[in-house]
C-alpha cells in the first residue's frame, strides 16, 4: 500500500501537475508574443502615421504628372541648341549630270497644256481641305487631314524628272510629298500627272545661277545680270510647263536669290500667278523669305537638307533630325533628291513615322499653317492693347 499509495502519489505528482504548470506557460507564451506583436504593430502604424504627418509635403505634392506632349526622346533633344540651318548646299555635291551641257527640251505651249489639263481635282481626292481660298496654290494643295496638334513633316523631293527611272521610284513612294519638276525635264505633263495621281503635290523647279560659276544649273537659268523684260518672260514661260502645281522653288540660286533686284521680279511675277515660293537656302544671305513676307507671297523655307552625302546612314540621321524639330518647333520641311539612298530611307522611314504619330504633309499645308499662326498672332497683339488700355 505504501508502495502502492507511494507509487500514487508518485503518479499523480508526476502526471497531474504539469498541466497546470504547462498551461499557464503557453498562455504566457501567446499572450507575451501577442503583445508584443500588437506593440510592434502599434509602433509601426505609429512610426508610419508620424512619417505621413511630418512629410505630407512629397506625398500630396507628387502626383502623377500630366501627360507630356513631348515624348521622353524629345525630352533629351530639349536642351540641345535650335539646330542651325544645314550648311549651305553644297552644289559641288550635285549629281554629275548638273555638270554636263543640256538640251533643252520642247516644252509643251502654255495655252496647249492649259487645255490639256482642265484640273487637278479628282474623284478619289477627300471633300475638305484646310487649304482653302480661290488661289491656284490653295486650289491644287493636296487636301490633308484637319490640324490636331501632331508634328508636322514636309519631305519636298528636288529636281524630279530628269532621271526618269528615280523619278518614278521617287512617286510610288508613300506620301503625300511634296515632288519639285526641274522645269527643263522632258514629258513633264505625263509625269507630273502621274505623280499628282498617287496623291504627291506639285511643284516647278526653277534653275536659278549659283555662285560657282563652274556649275551648270541646265537650260531655263535665270540670272542676275539678265533685265527685268528677259526675266518676266522667262519665268512666265517655265511656270507654262504643266499644269496643277502649287508654287516654284530654287534649283541652285546662290547667287541668284541673294539679289533683290532680280528676286523682286521673281517674287512679284508669283504673285500675280498666285503661286507660292518655297526657299531651299542654298545661300544663307538668301531675300527669298523677306521679299515674300514684303509682297504678300505666301512661302515656306527649307530647314534641312536629307541627303548632302549621298549615303544611307547620313539621310537616316538627317530624317531623325527633321523628326526631332517637327516635335520641338510643331513642324519641319525636309528637302532630299531621288537618288538610291533618298529613296531606299523614305521608302522605311514614311510609313515608321506615321506609326510613330508624326503626320506628313504637303507643303502646301505647312505654308497655309505658318500663314493661320502668324494672323492669330496678329489679331493677339491687336487685341492685347485694347487690353491693356482699358486696365488703364
Ligand atoms: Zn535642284
Amino acid at each position: 500500500m505504501r508502495n502502492e499509495s507511494r507509487k500514487g502519489r508518485n503518479r499523480l505528482t508526476v502526471c497531474l501537475p504539469p498541466f497546470p504548470i504547462r498551461l499557464p506557460r503557453l498562455a504566457l507564451v501567446l499572450g507575451v508574443g501577442g503583445a508584443l506583436f500588437g506593440i510592434g504593430l502599434m509602433v509601426g502604424i505609429g512610426v508610419a502615421s508620424l512619417r505621413l504627418f511630418f512629410q505630407p509635403v512629397p506625398i500630396v505634392a507628387s502626383p502623377a504628372p500630366p501627360s507630356l506632349p513631348v515624348p521622353a526622346r524629345d525630352a533629351r533633344d530639349a536642351p540641345e541648341p535650335e539646330p542651325e540651318p544645314e550648311p549651305e548646299y553644297g552644289e559641288e555635291g550635285i549629281a554629275d549630270h548638273y555638270l554636263r551641257p543640256h538640251t533643252l527640251p520642247v516644252s509643251p505651249a502654255v495655252a496647249e497644256v492649259a487645255e490639256e489639263e482642265p484640273t487637278q481635282e479628282t474623284a478619289s481626292d477627300p471633300p475638305s481641305s484646310p487649304v482653302s481660298g480661290s488661289l491656284p496654290w490653295q486650289q491644287y494643295a493636296v487636301p490633308v487631314p484637319p490640324f490636331d496638334g501632331s508634328p508636322q513633316v514636309a519631305i519636298v523631293i528636288d529636281d524630279l524628272g530628269i532621271d526618269r527611272q528615280r523619278s518614278s521610284r521617287a512617286i510610288r513612294l508613300p506620301g503625300p510629298l511634296t515632288t519639285a519638276w526641274l522645269s527643263y525635264a522632258h514629258d513633264l505633263v505625263r509625269q507630273t500627272r502621274e505623280a499628282r495621281a498617287r496623291g504627291h503635290e506639285l511643284m516647278i523647279h526653277v534653275p536659278m545661277e549659283p555662285k560657282n560659276s563652274r556649275l551648270d544649273p541646265g537650260p531655263d537659268v535665270l540670272r542676275t545680270d539678265m533685265d527685268v523684260h528677259t526675266l518676266k518672260a522667262k519665268l512666265d514661260n517655265i511656270l507654262g510647263r504643266f499644269p496643277g502645281y502649287v508654287g516654284i522653288n530654287n534649283h541652285m540660286g546662290s547667287r541668284f536669290t541673294t539679289d533683290s533686284h532680280a528676286m523682286t521680279v521673281v517674287i512679284t511675277e508669283l504673285k500675280r500667278h498666285g503661286v507660292l515660293w518655297l526657299d531651299s537656302r542654298t545661300a544663307r544671305d538668301t531675300v527669298g523669305p523677306s521679299l515674300a513676307r514684303r509682297f504678300g507671297v505666301p512661302f515656306a523655307e527649307r530647314q534641312i537638307f536629307l541627303d548632302n552625302e549621298n549615303n544611307l546612314f547620313h539621310v537616316r540621321s538627317m530624317l531623325q533630325k527633321l523628326e526631332s524639330l517637327a516635335r520641338r518647333q510643331g513642324y519641319a520641311l525636309g528637302i532630299g533628291h531621288p537618288r538610291d539612298a533618298t529613296l531606299t530611307a523614305l521608302k522605311e522611314w514614311v510609313p515608321e513615322a506615321k506609326r510613330k504619330g508624326l503626320v506628313l504633309v504637303p507643303v502646301s499645308a505647312i505654308v497655309a499653317r505658318r500663314l493661320e499662326m502668324e494672323e492669330t498672332g496678329r489679331k493677339t497683339a491687336e487685341h492685347t492693347p485694347s487690353q491693356d488700355t482699358q486696365k488703364r
